[in-house]
């Protein structure tokens, strides 16, 4: 509304101006709308991106193989727990770090151009590398390389590192490697003996007997070989399973020392059994037991001169039940002690007066032991002789069961 004036200056009348809006309001409702549903949305994906977020850390600080991210220019920009612990806090380091990990100067080479040969080529690394890590323990790992597109203002591509423990299997696969040239080794000894007995048989039949002996024993070496082997390959897939009975530990020392007896008297040796006799039953594997209880007492009397004794024992101790047996032999020195119980494991000493073992019995008596939550220790003193003793719960622990 506004006055229309006449030429005199006077107000001639009030003139009204009238717009209708009412389109432009809808419009600005609608814009309104339009900008609370756009905030809506930046908020549900601002929390999505956020939960994303969450997730991927979650996941990165849980696994356990090692990742970080690199920049173009190689500094690390992020790391998991995983990559800290094995390589050292990424905070400010390089991604050259990882090379410093590394113990071999052949290794550190190929893993240097593994990375530089995945950002020049932009084409994915994979290599295996032995590091030691921040705890100073030695690990075998499984690195790779990948080139990563990174979202910021250099636009050039970034190296994300994964590093996969692959200690364990590495220890498997030097172990099998190891067990197996063992294997051959022992398997090719007494055959190459056999082809030369069946030579020497050829050239001096006259000494018939002399050779039927020595070829006897032979094949009872490959016999018992193959028997020890096949125990352990039963023991590795979990096939061997105890029949478990209670049984007097003393019947079977005495099964023992009635079999063995008298191989000592042919040795000139005194083979004693002194039993405890208020020994209570336990559970047992009465074959297995008594396999082991073979076992030390044939090395007794092996690794014990002529004109010496051995003496098997029973006794209670802490809850249980021991078998021991004490010998005046070689004995073992102290530096060897830790290896005896591993597979095809023989002393020098062994090896010069004892042609005949395999070096797999006391791997097999400490497996069989281990599956009755039993132990099975030793003392020696060279030149003074050995005591193994074994021991068996009184009271088998529910975790056995
Ligand atoms: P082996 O068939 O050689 O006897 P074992 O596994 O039974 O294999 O024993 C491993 C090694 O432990 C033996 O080769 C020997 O060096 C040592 N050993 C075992 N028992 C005795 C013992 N009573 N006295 C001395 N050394 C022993």
């Amino acid at each position: 509304m506004y006055p229309v004036l006449s030429p005199s200056g006077s107000v001639e009348a009030l003139a009204v101006y009238s717009r209708n809006i009412t389109e432009q309001k809808r419009l600005a409702a609608e814009l309104q709308q339009h900008t609370a549903r756009l905030e809506e949305m930046v908020e549900e994906r601002t929390v999505q991106l956020r939960r994303a977020k969450d997730q991927i850390e979650i996941i990165l600080n849980n696994i356990r193989d090692a990742v970080a991210l690199a920049q173009p220019n190689g500094d690390i920009r992020t790391a998991n727990p995983a990559f800290e612990a094995l390589f050292g806090s990424h905070i400010s380091q390089s991604i050259e770090r990882i090379l410093e990990a590394i113990g071999s100067d052949e290794h550190i080479v190929m893993v240097g151009s593994a990375l530089i040969q995945a950002m020049q080529l932009q084409e994915q690394q994979h290599i295996e590398a032995r590091i030691t890590s921040t705890d100073g323990s030695s690990k075998d790992v499984d690195l790779t390389f990948i080139p990563v597109q990174l979202a910021d203002e250099t636009g050039q591509p970034g190296i994300l590192v994964s590093a996969h423990d692959i200690t364990h299997l590495k220890e498997i696969e030097r172990f099998k490697a190891r067990f197996i040239a063992d294997a051959v080794h022992d398997l090719a000894t007494p055959i190459s003996g056999l082809s030369t007995r069946l030579y020497l048989l050829k050239r001096s039949p006259e000494k018939l007997d002399e050779h039927m002996r020595a070829l006897e024993n032979q094949v009872e070496h490959l016999r018992n070989l193959l028997a020890d082997l096949r125990t352990l390959s039963q023991l590795d897939r979990g096939q061997l399973t105890l029949n478990l009975q209670t049984c007097d530990l003393n019947q079977i020392a005495r099964r023992v020392f009635d079999t063995y007896e008298p191989v000592a008297i042919t040795k000139q040796q005194t083979l004693k059994l002194d039993a405890e006799p208020s020994l209570p039953e336990v559970q047992l594997d009465r074959r297995q037991i008594e396999r082991v209880l073979v076992n030390l007492v044939a090395n007794a009397i092996n690794y014990t001169p002529t004109g010496k004794s051995i003496l098997m024992q029973t006794r209670i101790e802490a809850a249980c039940v021991i078998f021991g047996v004490t010998d005046e032999g070689i004995g073992i020195a102290a530096e060897e002690l830790p290896y005896i119980f591993d597979r095809f494991y023989r002393t020098d000493r062994a090896r010069q007066t004892q042609a005949g073992g395999t070096g797999l019995g006391l791997a097999i008596v400490r497996e069989i032991m281990d599956l009755h939550g039993g132990t099975v220790i030793v003392t020696s003193e060279p030149g003074r002789g050995s005591t193994f003793s074994i021991s068996l719960p009184i009271h088998r622990p529910a975790s056995a069961e």
